[in-house]
């Protein structure tokens, strides 16, 4: 699914590399999660998928079901099935959040070749998909996060995640600075969009959220490469003794 080798990446304004050739391979219906310190690079990583203006990617490549991610627009990797929920969701006063999903939902069917859905079918999806993640109709009508409050904001973005169908979903620290119950919400709402076809990258400093989406295999980012790959219990090792004892041990 999402195949990247020797990613090398430096800020444009600056003679700054930060990343330092990451390997990462993902393959279809598994769920990575990245650990690692903070500036290690992770939220880079996730801009430069995305298609971020302010990096130059200096060395290496990144595909996406064979196709070079790099070369793209960002709303053709949108297109193509990539989708990324970032840490601060932005608000966007004076754009209802139906109008917003109804938009980018259209916006990517057309890109893919497909009739834009009608006004109906619309609100029938969304309505169903807003249920299930427990999303009251008032939400839907506010403009796009516009006073919600940090647990609303990330469910808001799992319904985006859940109407735009993805195959590669990149979620960076979405976690942070949530409470318990709002981490298992997005948890929740991640585990019932797993599916054989759909992979996920989930970028987070805390082993909590990984109690609740349970990863098939986790990564110790550091200095802009991935230092360590294991199952699970590296996520476990981390919580209990930090990144010391596994940075010196790859050092
Ligand atoms: P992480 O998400 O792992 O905390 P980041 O990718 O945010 O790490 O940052 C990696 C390093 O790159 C840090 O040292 C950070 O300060 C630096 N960095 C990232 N983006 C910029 C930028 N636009 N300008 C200056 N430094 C940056
Ligand atoms: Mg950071
Ligand atoms: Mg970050």
């Amino acid at each position: 699914m999402l195949e990247i080798k020797g990613l090398e990446v430096k800020l444009e304004e600056e003679d700054k590399q930060i990343l330092k050739g990451v390997d990462l391979s993902i393959a279809p219906g598994t769920v990575h999660a990245i650990m690692g310190p903070n500036g290690s690079g992770k939220s880079t990583l996730s801009y430069v998928l995305s298609g971020k203006d302010g990096y130059d990617v200096i060395g290496g490549e990144a595909t996406l079901d064979g196709e070079d991610l790099l070369e793209l627009e960002p709303e053709e990797r949108a297109a193509m099935g990539l989708f990324l929920a970032f840490q601060y969701p932005v608000e966007i006063p004076g754009v209802g959040n139906m109008t917003f999903l109804r938009t980018a939902v259209n916006a990517q069917r057309k890109a893919r070749g497909e009739d834009e859905l009608s006004a109906g079918d619309f609100l029938k999806v969304v309505r169903e998909k807003a249920k299930s993640l427990k999303i009251d109709a008032d939400m839907l009508k506010r403009p796009v996060n516009m006073g919600f409050s940090g647990g609303e904001k990330k469910r808001n973005e799992i319904l985006q995640m859940a109407m735009l169908e993805p195959k590669m979903c990149v979620l960076d620290e979405t976690d942070s600075g949530l409470d318990v119950d709002a981490m298992k919400l997005v948890a929740d709402g991640v585990n019932a969009l797993r599916s054989e076809g759909r992979s996920f990258l989930v970028i987070t400093h805390y082993q909590r959220l990984l109690d609740h989406i349970k990863p098939d295999i986790v990564h110790i980012m550091a200095d802009g490469r991935i230092v360590k790959s294991g199952g699970p219990e590296l996520a476990l090792e981390v919580e209990n003794n930090g990144y010391a004892d596994i940075l010196s041990e790859v050092a």
